[in-house]
């Protein structure tokens, strides 16, 4: 029997998984497809900062960058490509918004021509970072788990063949995909997209990965190909359909910035993004709504509970929402999540489903 289960191994399951192992736990990921096929099949995946005015969502991703950079770079050096990110502004209206926030720029960065260049921004390779996370892990791929139980000592995961995990702790890290548990509370949203790797004439002569509101990338260099991405869909549509006839003109758009004389989609990329409503990830030990509210039913009415006396599911945790983010923030609330299991440390506030089940139900009418 493992010490933890881990649903999902997209970057938020893998990155918990290398913490576990680290941590020493016997671990055992169970993937319904395959390694990083989710959203962060899809993904750039940059590493880059937020610019913005001070807020908290802002302070905690750039703590996460300067984590994941580090992170990057201490264990994975060769996956990490770190040739500096030009963020270009949208128009003059956005020049003039950047400008307002250059005093809140808390990375190292310098001007070039109308647009900030971040020296030390990056960018990795996400299937390779997945796989190389998941070295030496016990790793079921081709496992859908369609249900989840609980006896007194352990979490017994079942999937669609028949095979069930037993394990004391378990984490779900499944991205955009249903819930496996009821989360009434936890309501999230999907957000689309498709990135493309591409090739064309003069290619070599890009410098710097562009952000701009769709990136070029020139991590790819050496194997002759630019990765473009990311479109932004809102609309429930096909996605491989869309990518097919690129919908959403993200390698017209891109060209305006550099010129893709006889440019050659190589490959489509298409996934999801899964926000929560206040845009923070969300990690920790998940609430039990329906029981804490038959406990505390004045919550309803404004009563002021302590988290620590909300019902939860036993040593259940939950590690996702990562939103277009996920492998920067990912590296960072796994160790947090691992220090949590493990040392009982406390995991910031605004990430935890504990924070978001009391604004729900004080909202909320009846369950
Ligand atoms: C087009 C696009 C571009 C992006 N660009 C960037 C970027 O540049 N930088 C960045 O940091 N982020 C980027 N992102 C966001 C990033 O990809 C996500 O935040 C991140 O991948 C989320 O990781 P995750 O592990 O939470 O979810 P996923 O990657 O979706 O992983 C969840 C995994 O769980 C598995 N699963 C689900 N249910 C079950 C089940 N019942 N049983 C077994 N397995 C299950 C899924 O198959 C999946 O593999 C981008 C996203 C998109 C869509």
């Amino acid at each position: 029997m493992s010490d933890l289960i881990i649903i999902g191994a997209g970057i938020a399951g893998a990155t918990v998984a290398h913490a576990a192992k680290e941590a020493g736990l016997k671990v055992t990921v169970l993937e319904r497809d395959s390694i990083c096929s989710g959203g962060s099949h899809a993904a750039g995946a940059f590493l880059s900062p937020k610019i913005s005015k001070p807020s908290p969502y802002k302070t905690l991703l750039n703590r996460a960058l300067a984590y994941s950079l580090a992170f990057y770079e201490k264990n994975f050096p060769d996956l990490l490509h770190k040739s500096g990110l030009w963020k270009l502004p949208l128009d003059t209206e956005d020049t003039k918004r950047l400008q307002s926030y250059e005093p809140y720029i808390d990375i190292t960065w310098e001007r070039k021509g109308d647009g900030y260049f971040f020296p030390n921004a990056g960018i990795v390779d996400p299937h390779k970072v997945c796989e190389a996370l998941l070295a030496g892990v016990t790793l079921h791929e081709k496992s859908n788990v369609v249900s989840l139980h609980r006896d007194e000592a352990a979490w017994i995961a079942c999937d669609d063949r028949g095979r069930s995990h037993r394990a004391r702790y378990l984490v779900l890290a499944t991205g955009s995909a249903p819930d496996l548990i009821p989360l009434p509370c936890l309501r999230r949203k999907n957000i689309g997209g498709y990135r493309y790797d591409v090739c064309f004439d003069g290619q070599e002569k890009i410098t710097c990965n562009i952000h701009k509101d769709y990136s070029i990338s020139t991590f790819l260099q050496k194997e002759h190909k630019t990765i473009v991405g990311a479109t932004h869909i809102r609309e429930k549509i096909d996605l491989e359909n869309a990518a097919r006839e690129d919908r959403y003109r993200l390698i017209e758009r891109a060209s305006e910035t550099v010129p893709m004389p006889d440019v050659q989609i190589l490959k489509s990329y298409t996934g999801y993004r899964n926000f929560s409503f206040d845009y923070f990830p969300i990690l920790g030990p998940a609430v039990d709504a329906r029981s804490t509210l038959e406990a505390f039913p004045a919550i309803q009415k404004g009563a002021r509970v302590p988290p620590e006396r909300y019902c939860y599911y036993p040593d259940l945790y939950l590690h996702t929402a990562l939103g277009s983010r996920g492998f920067v923030f990912a590296p960072w609330l796994a160790t947090m999540l691992i220090e949590a299991i493990i040392h009982k440390k406390a995991i910031d506030t605004p990430l935890l489903p504990a924070t978001r089940f009391r604004k729900w139900a004080q909202k909320r009418q009846k369950l």
